[in-house]
C-alpha cells in the first residue's frame, strides 16, 4: 500500500514537473545546464585538509623595487603576490604566522583577520599581496582565472596607459611621448612638475608655485604634446607639485582647453573637501587614490562625497582584488570611474587586469615600466610581447595565469636568497594578541592566573 502510495506520489510529481516544465521552457533548460556546468568544475584539489604552509619572498631590483611572496600549501598548489613597489616584503611577512594553518580558500575570513595590519600607502601592500596569492592559489585550485572569483568578464583586454619622463624642452617631451605613440599607446599621461618651468622669469611665486605666465609655459608643453598624439587623444596630468586648493582650481582651470582624461593628486587624497571644491570650479576632470587603501575609511569618503569624477586604486595598496573589486563596484554606483595606478612588476600587474577585467566603470591601467625590456620575462604563462599595441590580453589559465621566470628574477634580485625559509616570522612579532588567547586573567574563583600568552 504505501508503495503504491509512492508510486502515485512519484507519477503525480513527475506529471507536475513536467507540465511545469513545458510552460517556463527556456527557463528550465537553463537551470539544468547550470546544475550541468557546476559539476565539470574540477575539485580534485579541494579537499578540506588544503593548508597554508609558509609564506616566503624575494625582491626584484627594478624601477621601484618588486617585493614579491609565494604562499605555499600542503599539496603543492602556491600562490604569487607583491607587495606595492618601492615598499618591501616585510609587510607581507609579517602576517605569516596569522596564515598558516589556514585553509587559503577561505579568502574573506583569512583577510579579515589581517586587515588590522593594513594601512594606506606602502602599509596596504602586505594585505594586498597576501590577497593576491590566495586568489592565485583558489583560481589554481578550481581551475578557473582569477577574475572568475571577483566577477564576470567585461573585457577581453585591458588598456594601458604609461607616461614618459619629462624634459624641460617641450619639442623633446613630445618626441618622447610619440616614441610612446609608436609603441602602440592609445591613452597617455604627463608629468607636468612646475619645475620644468621655475627658471624662466616671472613663472613661479614665492613659494614655487606657477603664476599666470608660469601656467601659460606649462600650457606649452600639453600642447607639444597633444601636437603629436592627437587633440582626441586620452591625455592626463600629474605631479604638479605642492599645491593648495586654490592654486589647483588655478591650475585645472588653465588647462580645461586641452581637455585632459584627468588632473592627478592635485592636493592630498585625505583632503576630500578640497578635492570636491576643485571639482565643482572646473571642467578639468579630477582623480586621486593610489595610496589609498580599502573602501571603508579609504575611498568611501571621495566616492560618498563626490569628490572626483574618477579614482585611482594600485591593487599593491588598496586591498588586492577582492577589496579593489568592492571599491570599483562601490564607485560605479556613484558614477565614479576607475583608473588603477600600477609601477611594479607581472605578478601585480595581471592581479590588476584580472581585477580590472570585470569593472563595468575602467577607464585604463598604467605600466610604469615599457623602458625594461626584462619587465615582461619576469614571468612565463602568457602570450609576449604583454603590453601588446597598448592592451593586455586577460588570461585564462587558472589563478593570476603566471609563473615566475625564475632565472631572470634571480638575475635582478635586490638581495641574496631567492624565497629562502622564512622562520624569523613564524612567531608575531607585531602583534600577539588574538581572542581566546591564555592571557593573564581571574578565574571562575577570583584567583589571578598569569598565564604565559604564546604557549
Ligand atoms: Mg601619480
Amino acid at each position: 500500500m504505501k508503495k503504491n502510495t509512492q508510486n502515485r506520489i512519484s507519477r503525480r510529481s513527475l506529471f507536475r514537473n513536467t507540465a511545469a516544465a513545458a510552460a517556463l521552457g527556456p527557463l528550465f533548460k537553463a537551470t539544468q545546464g547550470s546544475v550541468s556546468a557546476q559539476s565539470r568544475v574540477n575539485r580534485n584539489s579541494a579537499p578540506s585538509g588544503l593548508k597554508i604552509t609558509d609564506m616566503r619572498a624575494c625582491r626584484v631590483a627594478a624601477n621601484y623595487d618588486y617585493p614579491i611572496i609565494k604562499i605555499f600549501t600542503n599539496q603543492d598548489v602556491y600562490g604569487l603576490g607583491e607587495v606595492r613597489d618601492a615598499g618591501v616584503e616585510g609587510i607581507a611577512l609579517i602576517l605569516k604566522p596569522y596564515l598558516v594553518g589556514k585553509d587559503p580558500l577561505t579568502i574573506e575570513a583569512n583577510l579579515r583577520g589581517l586587515r588590522q595590519f593594513a594601512n594606506h600607502g606602502r602599509m596596504g601592500g602586505g594585505y594586498s599581496a597576501v590577497d593576491m596569492a590566495l586568489h592565485d592559489i583558489a583560481g589554481k585550485v578550481y581551475g578557473v582565472p582569477a577574475y572568475r572569483l571577483v566577477g564576470s568578464k567585461q573585457r577581453d583586454r585591458i588598456r594601458i596607459y604609461a607616461d614618459t619622463t619629462d624634459h624641460k624642452d617641450p619639442k623633446i617631451y613630445a618626441e618622447r611621448m610619440r616614441k610612446r605613440k609608436e609603441m602602440g599607446l592609445t591613452f597617455f599621461k604627463m608629468d607636468l612638475h612646475t619645475e620644468l618651468v621655475a627658471d624662466r622669469p616671472g613663472a613661479v611665486n614665492e613659494r614655487g608655485v606657477a603664476t599666470e605666465k608660469g601656467l601659460g609655459y606649462l600650457c606649452e608643453y600639453i600642447e607639444a604634446i597633444r601636437d603629436v598624439i592627437g587633440w582626441g587623444t586620452p591625455l592626463a596630468a600629474d605631479h604638479f607639485g605642492p599645491l593648495n586648493v586654490k592654486d589647483a582650481i588655478r591650475y585645472a582651470k588653465a588647462f580645461e582647453q586641452y581637455q585632459l582624461s584627468w588632473a592627478e593628486d592635485m592636493v592630498p587624497w585625505t583632503n576630500w573637501q578640497g578635492l570636491k571644491e576643485i571639482r565643482n570650479t572646473t571642467t578639468t576632470p579630477i582623480l586621486t587614490g593610489e595610496d589609498v587603501f580599502g573602501l571603508r575609511g579609504g575611498f568611501d569618503a571621495l566616492i560618498d562625497n563626490h569628490a572626483v569624477d574618477a579614482i585611482h586604486p594600485d591593487i599593491e595598496t588598496s586591498g588586492g582584488l577582492l577589496e579593489t573589486k568592492r571599491i570599483a563596484d562601490y564607485a560605479a554606483l556613484a558614477g565614479v570611474q576607475v583608473a588603477m595606478h600600477h609601477a611594479g612588476s607581472p605578478v601585480g600587474g595581471f592581479a590588476g587586469y584580472h581585477c580590472a577585467a570585470t569593472f563595468s566603470n575602467f577607464l585604463a591601467m598604467e605600466n610604469h615600466a615599457l623602458d625594461m625590456p626584462w619587465w615582461q620575462d619576469l614571468v612565463a604563462g602568457v602570450p609576449k610581447p604583454i603590453v601588446d599595441k597598448g592592451y593586455v590580453a586577460v588570461p585564462e589559465r587558472p589563478g593570476l595565469g603566471i609563473e615566475l621566470n625564475d632565472d631572470v628574477v634571480k638575475e635582478h634580485l635586490r638581495r641574496p636568497g631567492y624565497f629562502e625559509p622564512t622562520p624569523m616570522f613564524d612567531d608575531p612579532i607585531v602583534s600577539g594578541f588574538h581572542p581566546g588567547g591564555a592571557w593573564p586573567h581571574f578565574d571562575e574563583n577570583g584567583k589571578w592566573c598569569n598565564c604565559v600568552s604564546y604557549q
